[in-house]
């Protein structure tokens, strides 16, 4: 099984994958509607958005917790 480089979603089945393509190795959620990778920057702001709002956190700290989960994951630990 596959885990999303981007996100950390493990990918089960091939609804999961952008357009239900395999080869890929970033999940649904992480794909622009052409199947291409979203940047950093856009999963970071959506990211912080999700903890903010379904974990009633505050949008600064949910900023900060949302770096610091996307730096743990594959596509991103250049940076
Ligand atoms: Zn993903």
């Amino acid at each position: 099984m596959k885990m999303c480089i981007a996100c950390g979603l493990p990918m089960t089945s091939i609804s999961d994958y952008p357009q239900h393509d395999m080869s890929k190795n970033y999940c649904k959620h992480c794909a622009h509607f052409d199947g291409s990778m979203k940047t950093f920057d856009e999963k970071w702001q959506n990211l912080t958005l999700h903890y903010a709002n379904h974990h009633n956190i505050d949008y600064v700290i949910a900023k900060d917790i949302a770096y610091r989960v996307l730096r743990k994951l594959p596509a991103w630990k250049r940076r």
